[in-house]
């Protein structure tokens, strides 16, 4: 958090200039944010040399995409539309994984097109479908298999996705038939494991306990990965005071792992290199009395931002301008939309606060604007970069001519 003479400052701009120029709600991004969390990754991991790819469904923006890749890292996308955004932000094919457990054979045969280093396939029918187009184009063609090694990754239920109840991945059974079976296969090569336990981790526990599913599997498969791809998840902290993902412990794990599997590792970070570095700002529309609390009605609402109300995330809103006025009452900050789950934040008491003050979301860099909707019929805010003491739209706001 950074103030500046009580107020609220992005680097060198402050929120309220922000919300003068370019109105309400608003996305921003830190360009320096961004960079600070792409060197301190690269940093906290220095030792092994991974292969890191930016997980673009965290956030699609072209420019940050560009920012990403600026940095060298390469991307982990889900859908054509992000390995587009991709290719279009200059990362290099060599560099691209793709995810997910429902590629189209459409969107199979793009990737393989553009000559992707990775696909990491989620069923058998999956590998069979990439073995068609690989015959049809007499190629041979890498692909990663991704592990469900059912270890709780300790985070929200919502975003866990290493357990054997959850869609991802194969169970230890069904990955080693297929290792098995796709072996000697002329079109498929099975180059690399990956994995994917879950988003917002906040200790190396779960990883550990990944790793060593990891590692118990390779050892009785006795198949030599040239790639291990351990996903993202690391966490970020969304409140004052919480605990940290302990990055040297894990960096240390992965070490002792690589001893054992000489391969190189892949990251797939999303949250960890963006989620910091974005902020909403908002204006307050109404402040609604009531004797148990104050309803923040806000300018934003649930279709800008649904971490919220889609799994009960929490995020820090904090007032543009500080004072040193106490209401010591419940204030619970809403958006204007039509459902009762429309809800950001309870806080026991705030600063005084009135109509048409700038309030700042924080912490929404990553699965922010990615996730908004026209919900309600409204437009989907604007999306400034800030670098220094510039400003840049990197996002025009929609106009209501354009959604309806
Ligand atoms: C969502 C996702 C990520 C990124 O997760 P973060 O928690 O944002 O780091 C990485 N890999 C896969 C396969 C994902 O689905």
């Amino acid at each position: 958090m950074k103030y500046k003479k009580r107020q609220f400052y992005i680097e060198n701009v402050s929120a309220e200039r922000i919300a003068r120029k370019f109105g309400t709600p608003t996305y921003v991004y830190s360009y320096d944010k961004i960079k600070n969390n792409i060197y301190n990754f690269k940093k906290n991991f220095k030792s092994i040399n991974p292969l890191i790819c930016f997980s673009v469904k965290s956030n699609s923006n072209l420019n940050i995409l560009s920012i990403v890749n600026k940095f060298g890292l390469g991307a982990d996308v889900v859908s054509k539309g992000e390995l587009i955004s991709a290719l279009k932000a200059k990362i290099k094919p060599e560099k691209i994984v793709f995810s997910g457990v429902g590629k189209t054979i459409d969107e199979l045969k793009f990737a393989i097109n553009k000559k992707i280093l990775l696909i990491n396939v989620e069923s058998e029918n999956e590998i069979i479908e990439i073995e068609k187009i690989a015959k049809k184009n007499k190629k041979k063609i890498n692909i990663g298999v991704r592990l469900n090694p059912n270890t709780d990754a300790k985070t929200l239920k919502k975003i866990s996705t290493g357990k054997k109840e959850n869609k991802f991945g194969l169970t230890e059974k069904k990955f080693l038939e297929l290792l098995y079976k796709y072996k000697k296969s002329k079109f498929i090569n099975i180059i690399c494991l990956s994995v994917h336990i879950g988003s917002q981790i906040m200790s190396h526990i779960p990883y550990k306990n990944m790793l060593n599913v990891v590692n118990r599997i390779i050892q009785k498969s006795k198949f030599k990965f040239k790639y291990i791809d351990l996903g993202g998840g690391m966490g970020i902290q969304y409140e004052n005071n919480s605990n940290k993902l302990n990055y040297a412990k894990y960096n240390k794990l992965i070490k002792s792992f690589l001893k054992k599997n000489n391969s190189k590792i892949i990251f797939e970070p999303g949250r960890s290199i963006v989620g910091n570095a974005g902020y909403l700002i908002s204006k307050i529309i109404y402040i609604k009395k009531t004797n148990s609390k104050n309803f923040v009605i806000l300018d934003s609402a649930m279709n800008d931002l649904i971490r919220p109300a889609l799994y009960g995330a929490k995020h820090r809103i904090v007032p543009s301008k500080l004072n040193k006025a106490k209401i010591l009452k419940k204030h619970e900050f809403v958006g204007p939309i039509c459902e009762t789950t429309d809800k950001f934040l309870n806080v026991a008491n705030y600063q005084k606060i009135n109509q048409k003050d700038i309030i700042v979301i924080c912490d929404v860099g990553a699965y922010g604007m990615v996730l908004s909707s026209n919900y309600n019929l409204r437009p989907k805010p604007a999306e400034i970069l800030v670098n220094n003491i510039s400003t840049k739209i990197i996002t025009k706001r929609q106009k209501l001519i354009n959604i309806i």
